[in-house]
């Protein structure tokens, strides 16, 4: 299950919630202040890892003076 994240809209709270996919933020509160005024937040932790992943790996385990 993909977590979510929400944010009060009236204190500005910031918290996350695992949730199915596509669910709403209906029945959600608040946990600070218990305002059901809540705002998903569409999560930006892939944005900046594109290419770093992909590097380091083809030089590694087969180079010369291994075995002999
Ligand atoms: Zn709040």
């Amino acid at each position: 299950m993909p977590i979510y994240e929400y944010r009060c809209r009236d204190c500005g709270h910031r918290f996350e919630v695992l949730q199915r996919m596509g669910q709403g933020p209906e029945g959600l509160v608040c946990p600070k202040c218990g305002v059901e005024a809540l705002e998903k937040q569409y999560s930006t932790f892939a944005s900046n890892t594109g290419e770093t992943a992909q590097r380091g790996t083809a030089a590694a385990g087969c180079g010369p003076g291994g075995f002999t």
